[in-house]
């Protein structure tokens, strides 16, 4: 499973880092980095973004 915020789509409302519990996404001041080793509820982190940002992809889906 992939995990990656799509920048060019991302507004940084923060709404994301808000919904982690465990780390697995914060704000560097500059952009969101996902850690996706944490033990975080990725659907509903990915589904809180108003944009669409955040994307999970199985392995055997490519991103572009
Ligand atoms: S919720 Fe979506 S738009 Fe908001 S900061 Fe996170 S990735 Fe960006």
């Amino acid at each position: 499973m992939k995990i990656f915020c799509d920048e060019k789509i991302c507004v940084r409302c923060l709404a994301c880092a808000g919904e982690s519990e465990f780390g697995g996404v914060i704000f560097d001041g500059n952009r969101i980095v996902i850690d996706r080793t944490r033990p975080e509820d990725w659907q509903t982190i990915a589904a809180i973004c108003p944009t669409g940002a955040i994307k999970i992809l199985s392995d055997d889906e490519e991103s572009d």
